[in-house]
């Protein structure tokens, strides 16, 4: 039997479902969570994604016994847990920031819980040697953090939490510190162990690239309520907000008048200026809606399309495999693109998207501000 199987057997299965019922957590009268709803099934991979100030590391915490609920309660199985102390509950939690010992090897840091927990010796060399395999880290074990990289020292921080068997891993933002190839490493790594021993997880990141990388399902936050619950596929292909679209790489985000609605498919538009049809996500009566497109989803040419936006290139870089590209239409607004070679700024093109590929929200440009990095281009007849 591989160490594998021997762990896997042992954590497989911790539990069938884990229960949030309108969980709540107030900081005086900030609300930081609000009625947050979730049933995890044992095994899933779960990512709480949002913003700054969403309200992830809240629920993590409350989930993990470190913040007491304000409201609501949560289950384990047919068990009520959030009455008891973080240590009774049984959750392994890998952090930002690795919180390793320094002054102790790596065999010891990862043999700290079970110490505390006071497993008997052989149990617990048996039980770090397993860990360490699963990290792969055997043949660092007698080395100090200090003398290991940061991708190193995270897997530490994993093997701590692994090896005592936990019924679910908490992590919070366990990449952020690492650089980008690392993270990327990681992310694999830490797919990889959540498959491999059979783990429930539950990982908090801002980052949407992580989350849909990860995650079995996509749980996004705003303003401490949830706005969309999916796997990662629905969540990419069909946003349920304009906020998610922001969120979900559709950095086109032009708010313009309705037109006309029929069958799904909503124009809008300006006279004589741009005009867009796509496909309605929500009932859309008329007033003003956002069209959210892919840069990826505008190709340059005007063959017999509908959906034609003349541009002035202004910024196009070079990506590899792709060039981006910026540019502004007559009215003003930023459009972002792809090329497939490198214009010169102030050249025009016509750019064409299939209606299928534009999303139309019935709700305002603002609305998807916080979700991404930039101001929101609201174009020149937005009033401001
Ligand atoms: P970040 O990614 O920046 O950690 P987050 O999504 O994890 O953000 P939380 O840390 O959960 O967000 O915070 C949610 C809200 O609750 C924020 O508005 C925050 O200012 C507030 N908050 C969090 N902790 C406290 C606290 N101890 N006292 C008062 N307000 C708090």
């Amino acid at each position: 039997m591989t160490v594998e199987t021997v762990v896997e057997k042992e954590t497989r299965a911790a539990f069938g479902q884990l229960r949030l019922d309108g969980v709540t957590r107030r900081f005086g009268k900030a609300v930081a969570l609000s009625g947050f709803d979730l049933r995890i099934e044992g095994g899933e991979f779960i990512a709480l994604l949002g913003p700054s100030g969403c309200g992830k590391s809240t629920a993590l915490n409350c989930l993990a016994g470190l913040l007491p609920l304000s409201d609501g309660a949560i289950w384990l199985d047919e068990e009520r847990i959030d009455t008891l102390p973080p240590e009774k509950r049984g959750f392994g939690m890998v952090f930002q920031n690795y919180a390793l010992f320094p002054h102790l090897s790596v065999r010891k840091n990862v043999a700290f819980g079970l110490s505390v927990r006071r497993t008997g010796k052989a149990e617990t060399a048996r039980r770090v040697d397993e860990a360490l395999r699963t990290v792969e880290l055997t043949e660092h074990a007698d080395k100090l953090p200090g003398q290991l990289s940061g991708g190193q020292q995270q897997r530490v921080a994993i093997a701590r939490a692994i090896v005592l068997r936990p019924k679910l891993v908490l992590m919070d933002e366990p990449l952020s510190n690492l650089d980008a190839k690392l993270r990327v490493q990681m992310r694999t790594e830490i797919r990889r162990i959540h498959q491999t021993l059979g783990l429930t997880t539950v990982y908090v990141t801002h980052d949407q690239e992580e989350a849909l990388a990860l995650a079995d399902r996509v749980v996004v936050l705003r303003s401490g309520k949830v706005e969309q619950i999916g796997t990662p596929e629905e969540v990419y292909t069909y946003p349920a907000s304009t906020y998610i679209a922001g969120f979900m790489g559709y950095r086109n985000l032009l708010e313009l008048p309705v037109l006309s609605v029929a069958d799904g498919r909503v124009t809008l538009g300006e006279k004589d200026g741009l005009a867009l049809t796509g496909i309605g996500q929500q009932p859309i009566s008329g007033g003003r809606a956002v069209a959210a497109i892919r840069p990826e989803d505008f190709r340059v040419g005007d063959a017999g399309a509908e959906n034609r936006v003349s541009v002035r290139v202004e910024v196009s870089e070079f990506h590899g495999r792709e060039v981006a590209a910026e540019g502004v239409t007559d009215d003003g607004r930023v459009v972002h693109f792809k090329l497939p070679e490198r214009i010169a700024p102030g050249e025009r093109v016509t750019l064409t998207v299939q209606p299928e590929r534009v999303l139309v929200f019935g709700e305002s440009v603002r609305e998807a501000a916080e979700a991404l990095d930039e101001p929101v281009e609201t174009g020149a007849q937005d009033g401001g």
